[in-house]
């Protein structure tokens, strides 16, 4: 469920704007909207396994830096998309 820019490749961050996220691009401003809901509803917190895949998915010629940053952002992203989905519960829940 990472996705990343049609551009330039970069690993989209979601940002909120207003009531709509968007998948936003550091690197050439790209930005589409998320869509919200279902498909990206899950109970589950950052899973352990699942971050290793994405790192195993990760081209092995980048260097070390690259690397470190590239795991920043994923982390960035975890955090801002899973408290994202927290949010979207507990509305849920009050209606
Ligand atoms: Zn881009």
């Amino acid at each position: 469920m990472v996705e990343f820019c049609p551009k330039c490749g970069t690993i989209l961050i979601p940002k909120k704007d207003k009531e709509k996220i968007l998948l936003m691009c550091n690197q050439c401003g790209y930005s589409k909207e998320l869509k919200s809901g279902k498909g990206y509803k899950s109970r589950h917190r950052v899973e352990e396994d699942k971050k290793i895949k994405i790192m195993v998915m990760e081209p092995t010629t980048m260097d070390k830096e690259k690397i470190t940053a590239h795991k920043e952002l994923l982390q960035e992203y975890y955090e801002v998309l899973l408290e994202t989905m927290e949010q979207e519960e507990m509305e849920q829940e009050e209606i």
